[in-house]
């Protein structure tokens, strides 16, 4: 590991289990009975882990990681999720929660832990929504809900950063979405190409530029004290082999493959050695929290589109 400016983020998917049923879905994780966090002897393993690495690599004075919570929907189980941020918060972490925002008031008993808060919202349609799969038995999130569920958070935690995040498929690819995630008070607006998976077959380039063309609005989140880039994008190759992530049952994974390739158990595998186990590309990594996989694909955006 080269870069110490940049935070360390770590995204533990700490369940699998979901009340929604999104199309391309990759949380298809069976065995929930062998979820890391049903053991708090295992959550405190894994985070100890972590903490020991970044302290021998990074040093006292390097940026502080970041444990990402996700799923699944980690929401739902509201003793475990806060379980896991008090423990990731008490061993130095920056503690981060990235939800359906379905359960969003659940982590109201901690928010005052967390640095970030993302919400995964591919649309503002009820329509859209339930064919997406966004939905439990018919109820889809719609833009009123959870702007008052993050009025309630940034009540409790006014320093909380809001992040949204959007998945990029055939059924919202038409559709304008970035004034909405601007009124929410984001400052951080993720698009996401929707990577083919089973039987999802994603989305063509011209459907997604056809997003970016009406969505990359950097000028709606404009603001004297925010950074100057808010909207980042990943096309599907910025996204492989470029996450740091944990899988349910605390083994590290990454997607880079046609398979997933998974380390031995973060429980008892010294983190260093999970990382080569499962080939993490450091350059790919740090390269998502700067502009240069977003710069590459807006430009070819404007290129398919002058064309
Ligand atoms: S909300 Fe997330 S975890 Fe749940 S089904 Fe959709 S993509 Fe999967």
């Amino acid at each position: 590991m080269k870069n110490t400016t940049l935070p360390l983020v770590i995204n533990f998917h700490a369940t699998a289990v979901c009340n929604f049923g999104c199309q391309g879905c990759y949380s298809k994780w069976h065995n929930h009975q062998s979820e890391a966090w049903n053991s708090p002897s295992n959550v405190r393993k894994v985070i100890e882990n972590i903490a020991r690495f970044h302290r021998d690599h990074f040093g006292e004075s390097a940026a502080p990681w970041r444990l990402s919570i996700v799923g699944g929907e980690p929401a739902l189980f509201k003793d475990k999720i806060q379980f896991v941020a008090q423990t990731a918060h008490a061993y130095g972490a920056e503690v981060s929660v990235i939800s359906n925002g379905s359960h969003l008031e659940n982590i109201f008993p901690f928010a005052r832990l967390l640095s970030q808060v993302g919400v995964s919202l591919d649309s503002f349609s009820h329509e859209t929504n339930l064919k997406i799969g966004r939905h439990c038995h018919g109820k889809t999130l719609g833009y009123e809900e959870i702007a008052s569920k993050l009025a309630a958070l940034r009540a409790i935690n006014p320093k909380i950063r809001i992040k949204v995040n959007t998945v990029v498929n055939q059924n919202n690819y038409s559709e304008f979405l970035v004034d909405k995630v601007s009124a929410l008070g984001a400052s951080k607006y993720k698009i996401l190409r929707q990577v083919p998976f089973g039987c999802c077959k994603g989305v063509t380039d011209e459907q997604f530029y056809t997003f970016l063309r009406n969505n990359y609005r950097e000028d709606l989140f404009v603001s004297s004290d925010a950074p100057s880039r808010h909207i980042f994008v990943e096309d599907n190759s910025a996204m492989m082999g470029s996450y740091l992530m944990i899988a349910p049952d605390g083994r590290l994974f990454q997607n880079g493959q046609a398979e997933y390739r998974y380390s031995h158990p973060l429980m008892s595998t010294p983190f260093e050695v999970a990382m080569k186990e499962v080939g993490f590309a450091e350059d790919k990594f740090f390269n998502r929290y700067t502009s240069v996989a977003t710069d590459a694909t807006i430009a070819k955006m404007k290129i398919a589109s002058a064309a």
